[in-house]
């Protein structure tokens, strides 16, 4: 799908700080960090959100969350810790429609949820 912007990014069209790449994974740095890292983890195939979920596609995007540990180490978030959100449609700010991965840390990051 080349009109998605993660898309491009994975294929290497537009330039990104990639932290981590697997046969079923790629991860690069938000451009926007939201804390001191704030990572992006998507699977390489194109999935627009959690909402579009199914047993056919489970696989490429539950291969972002076994990264997604291997990510946090090669980052050194642990044993700090770090955070992981997924926003799905408009009221959870969804912008890019790509199913992502945030990983968030570096901080103490603040306790509430939304
Ligand atoms: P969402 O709001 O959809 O959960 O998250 C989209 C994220 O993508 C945002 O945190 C935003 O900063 C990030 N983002 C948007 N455009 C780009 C870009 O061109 N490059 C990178 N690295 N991140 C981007
Ligand atoms: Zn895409």
């Amino acid at each position: 799908m080349d009109v998605c912007l993660f898309c491009k990014i994975m294929e290497g069209e537009i330039p990104s700080a990639k932290v981590y790449e697997d046969e079923n994974v790629f991860a690069f740095r938000d451009i926007n960090p939201q804390a001191p890292t704030h990572i992006l983890v998507i699977p390489k195939t194109h999935i627009p959100s959690m909402d579009a979920l199914t047993p056919e596609n489970i696989g490429a995007a539950s291969a972002c969350l076994l990264a997604i540990p291997k990510i946090a180490a090669q980052e050194g978030l642990m044993p700090g810790g770090y955070r992981v959100v997924s926003n799905c449609g408009p009221d959870a700010g969804q912008t890019v429609h790509h199913l992502h991965f945030h990983i968030l840390g570096g901080k103490a990051l603040g306790v509430g949820m939304a």
